[in-house]
C-alpha cells in the first residue's frame, strides 16, 4: 500500500475522463481502482466503472457514499485493497494528505463566449474595480474572460489563495483565500459557475458585493444579501450566548478535520465554566444529534454545515467563530467566515 501522499495537481489532475487519463492509469499499474462520483455523476457511474476496468484491464470498485468534496476522498478503510483512486467533479486540495494515488478529473467544462459574458457584466453597469472567483469547472474561462473585460475598461484582480486551494481565482466551499488577497483592490466580485452555493460562500467570506454569472445560460444574477445572511448567523450566535452543554463535532473525513481546533474550542468553553464535549462523526446525520443532553453545536467538519444546513439540526450549530462570539471571546463584526485553512 502506498504511504499517505500529497496531491500534485501537475501529475494527477486531468480535465475529463479520456485516454490522457487512461494513459496515465496504465503506467501506475494499479492492482485495484476506487472510483468516486459526486451525486450529479451519478448516472453514469456504471458505465466509467466499465470504461476504467476495460481502459486499464485492472479491477474498480465504486464508492458509493455521497461524496461533498475531494476532503473525503475513499478511505483505507472503505476500499483497503484498492492502490490507486480516481475522484470525478473535484480539484486536489494540495494541503490533504491522501491514503493513495488519487488522479482527480475535474471535468473542466470549455462553454461560455467570453465576449458575449463581458458584454453582459458591462451592460449591468458592474463596477470597473472587479474580482473575478470561479468553480473548478469554469476555470478556463477566467483568463478569457478577464481579457474580455479588460478591452471594455474593467481592471480585473485574481487572487491567489492559500495551500487549501490548488488554483487562483478557484472558489472552495470553505475557503474563499483567493478572493480575500484582492479584496482590498476591488470593488465588486464576480463568481464565474452556476447554483447559488458559492456566491453565499463568497458573500459571507468577503465585505464586496457578490455578483453571480452563469457562463452557459449567459444570466447574471445580481448581489446576494450579505446582511442578511449575517443577520440570521448573528441571531443564531444570541440564542446559543447562555448555552452551558455544548457539543463539539469533529468528522473522521481526511480533509474536514479539525481536531486540534475541537480540542482548543474545548478549552475555551470550559474555561468559561461551560460543558463541552467532542463528537466524532465522518458524515454527519442530523438524525444522530436527536437525544442528547446538549443544547448547541459547534461544528469544526465542513464550514457548509451551519451555514447552510442549520434548519436541518435539533439544536443551534455554530462555526468556530461564532462559538468564540458566543462566548464572548471575538466581537460579532465583523462578521469570520470560517475558513478552513
Ligand atoms: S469542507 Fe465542505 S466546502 Fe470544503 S471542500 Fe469539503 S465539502 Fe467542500
Amino acid at each position: 500500500m502506498a504511504e499517505a501522499t500529497h496531491p500534485t495537481p501537475d501529475a494527477w489532475v486531468f480535465p475529463r475522463v479520456g485516454e490522457e487519463l487512461f494513459e496515465a492509469l496504465r503506467k501506475a499499474r494499479p492492482e485495484r481502482i476506487v472510483l468516486q462520483v459526486p451525486a450529479g455523476l451519478i448516472r453514469n457511474a456504471t458505465e466509467l466503472v466499465e470504461r476504467l476496468r476495460t481502459a486499464t484491464g485492472a479491477p474498480v470498485v465504486l464508492a458509493t457514499r455521497a461524496c461533498f468534496g475531494a476532503c473525503d476522498f475513499p478511505s483505507r478503510d472503505e476500499a483497503p485493497r484498492a492502490d490507486v483512486a480516481v475522484v470525478l467533479g473535484h480539484a486536489p486540495i494540495p494541503n490533504v494528505a491522501l491514503p493513495r494515488p488519487t488522479y482527480f478529473v475535474e471535468m473542466r467544462e470549455a462553454g461560455g463566449d467570453p465576449v458575449r459574458l463581458a458584454d453582459l457584466v458591462a451592460e449591468a453597469g458592474l463596477p470597473r474595480r472587479l474580482g473575478l472567483v470561479a468553480s473548478v469547472q469554469h476555470l478556463d474561462l477566467v483568463p478569457l474572460l478577464s481579457e474580455a473585460l479588460g478591452r471594455r475598461g474593467y481592471d480585473v484582480r485574481v487572487g491567489r489563495g492559500d495551500r487549501r486551494l490548488a488554483y487562483a481565482a478557484q472558489a472552495l466551499g470553505c475557503n474563499y483565500t483567493g478572493a480575500e488577497a484582492v479584496e482590498a483592490e476591488v470593488d465588486a466580485f464576480l463568481f464565474v459557475g452556476t447554483g447559488r452555493f458559492h456566491p453565499v460562500g463568497l458573500a459571507f467570506a468577503v465585505d464586496r458585493p457578490v455578483w453571480s454569472l452563469d457562463p452557459l445560460q449567459s444570466t447574471l444574477e445580481p448581489p446576494i444579501d450579505r446582511a442578511l445572511l449575517i443577520r440570521r448567523r448573528l441571531l443564531t450566535v444570541a440564542l446559543a450566548r447562555d448555552v452551558r452543554r455544548w457539543g463539539i463535532l469533529v468528522s473522521t473525513f481526511g480533509g474536514q478535520n479539525r481536531s486540534p481546533t475541537a480540542l482548543a474550542l474545548q478549552e475555551r468553553a470550559r474555561s468559561h465554566g461551560r460543558e463541552a464535549e467532542i463528537l466524532l462523526f465522518d458524515r454527519l446525520d442530523p438524525h444522530d444529534l436527536e437525544g442528547r443532553a446538549i443544547d448547541a453545536y459547534v461544528n469544526t467538519a465542513c464550514p457548509r454545515i451551519a451555514l447552510d444546513d442549520s434548519a436541518n439540526y435539533p439544536k443551534p450549530v455554530l462555526t468556530p467563530p461564532e462559538f468564540l462570539m458566543a462566548l464572548g471571546e471575538l466581537p460579532l463584526e465583523p462578521y469570520r467566515f470560517d475558513t478552513y485553512h
